[in-house]
């Protein structure tokens, strides 16, 4: 059964996450974008309204956020700002690959931390020299008696520097690939972390993005949350888990230039009439407002999957490609519906186009997302429809006709090379369309073909 109304707990939830949005993040984004800066006063305030950390499980004590709440949070934040809201959530990236471990000490320890005080953890797989291939990473993870000694550097890790905690994964042997991924949980004020300046950035600069170099870091073997071998796929099962989030940051900021465009166009005059009067003005509209909707419906769909335990990696795929292109679009097209202004820094247009092009890159970028997307489709997806050799493609004879039925001896034969379909008890000798020989027809009865699924 479909249903796509709210609890009434959501609605609430959604609520309190727009108050929260406009009261204290709206006001300061400007401000903190130009300065470059995280204000995290506002960090520490979502995290005290419960904001936060919101996806850890009732029976550590967090909320039990599902991810279809997570994503009703993550559109209404970055409707206000992409840059705090991607600080403000991190803390859901970071620890998600802790929910995901097995190791429930380590899930104890670090839960109750997040969760009794203002604590954050960052997300770290990608390095100066690899984002895309999590399987080349080179940042290494030593053995030594109850330890692993972790030497190498973490690169654009989110939070990076305002963190206390990291989930950061290394490999046992950059030789082996997938086979050598391991994961640990770090803490930031351990001997040999250091931190780089921040990136200087062309948008979400409310967000921090450094890097972190690790120099003899011990960390002790109870902080471990894969194994060696287990790491890549943690870090693969978190990003099916986040990936819903990204697009719904994408449709929070979609929205807002979309609401933006039409009280722009209601009140913008040219010809002596209101732009919103003109058709091409309200034919952009009505495209923003339907991809809107259809990237939170997918939005929502891939959560509605990860919360039913279902795998959600393909949708989630879907949802952040389809939102993240569909989303850079609507702001696109807001910024032509306010001409010149649109172009400047006095309107805020400009801000939602920088911070929107992130979303294409980061957890993943649209290539990879296409990558798992075709491999998905042309290696596990069950087609419906037979193959095109066994397709019943009858044009010379009616399928129905008593005379043609397969069961009384009637015989197609259908040439692989070019689909003709020749009736009778033998192939023809050649095909008379492409003159391939005997060998390339086969036989296709009206009825062949009905797959299983
Ligand atoms: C602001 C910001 C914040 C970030 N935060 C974090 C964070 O908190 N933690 C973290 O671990 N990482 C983070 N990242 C890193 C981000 O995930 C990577 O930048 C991203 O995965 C791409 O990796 P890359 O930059 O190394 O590009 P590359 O992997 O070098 O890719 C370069 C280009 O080649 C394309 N490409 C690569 N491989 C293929 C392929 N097989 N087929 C087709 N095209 C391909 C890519 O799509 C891209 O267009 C952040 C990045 C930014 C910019």
């Amino acid at each position: 059964m479909l249903n796509f109304s709210l609890t009434s707990e959501q609605l609430d939830l959604q609520q309190k996450a727009r108050e929260f949005a406009l009261k204290e993040i709206l006001p300061v984004a400007w401000y903190y974008d130009e300065k470059d800066e995280t204000p995290v006063p506002v960090l520490n305030k979502a995290y005290k309204a419960g904001l936060m950390n919101g996806t850890i499980p009732k029976k550590y004590g967090g909320n039990g956020h599902t991810l279809l709440d997570g994503v009703i949070i993550t559109e209404e934040m970055a409707a206000a700002c992409a840059g705090l809201c991607t600080s403000i959530f991190d803390n859901s990236l970071g620890l998600e690959p802790v929910i995901l471990s097995e190791n429930e000490p380590l899930k104890k320890k670090y839960y109750e931390k997040v969760l009794n005080d203002f604590k954050l953890i960052c997300f770290a797989t990608s390095e100066p020299t690899m984002g895309s291939d999590v399987a080349g990473i080179r940042c290494l993870a030593k053995e030594d008696g109850d330890s692993y000694i972790l030497n190498g550097t973490k690169y654009w890790i989110t939070n990076g520097g305002i963190a206390d905690y990291m989930s950061i994964f290394a490999t046992v042997d950059p030789e082996s690939r997938h086979k050598g991924i391991c994961g640990f949980v770090v803490e930031k004020n351990w001997e040999g972390v250091s931190v780089s300046p921040k990136i200087p950035k062309l948008g979400q600069r409310c967000s921090n993005t450094v890097g972190i170099k690790l120099d003899n870091v011990r960390v002790p073997k109870e902080n471990m949350l894969a194994p060696p071998g287990e790491g890549f796929d943690l870090a693969m099962k978190t990003f099916a888990r986040t990936r819903p989030a990204i697009g719904a940051f994408a449709v929070g900021v979609a929205r807002s230039a979309m609401e933006f465009a039409i009280d722009y166009s209601k009140k913008r005059q040219a010809f002596g009439v209101n732009i919103g009067n003109f058709q091409a003005i309200q034919h952009k509209i009505a495209d923003m407002y339907q991809k809107v909707e259809t990237s939170r419906l997918l939005v929502w769909k891939a959560a509605w999957e990860a919360d039913n335990g279902f795998d959600p990696t393909i949708s989630a795929s879907i949802a952040k490609l389809y939102s993240t292109d569909e989303a850079l679009g609507v702001v696109n097209e807001a910024l032509q519906i306010f001409g010149g202004y649109g172009y400047t820094k006095m309107f805020p247009i400009e801000k939602l186009m920088r911070d929107m092009r992130l979303f294409k890159i980061y957890e993943g970028t649209s290539e990879i997302q296409r990558t798992i997307i075709s491999a998905h489709a042309m290696n596990v997806y069950k087609p419906v429809m037979p193959q095109l050799e066994d397709l019943p493609l009858h044009r010379e004879k009616d399928p129905m006709d008593f005379e043609f039925q397969a069961d009384k001896g009637t015989i197609s034969w259908r040439c692989r090379i070019c689909g003709h379909i020749h009736y009778g008890e033998e192939p023809p000798e050649e095909c008379p369309y492409c003159f391939f020989p005997k060998p390339a027809f086969k036989k296709v009865p009206p009825n062949v073909g009905v797959q299983k699924n």
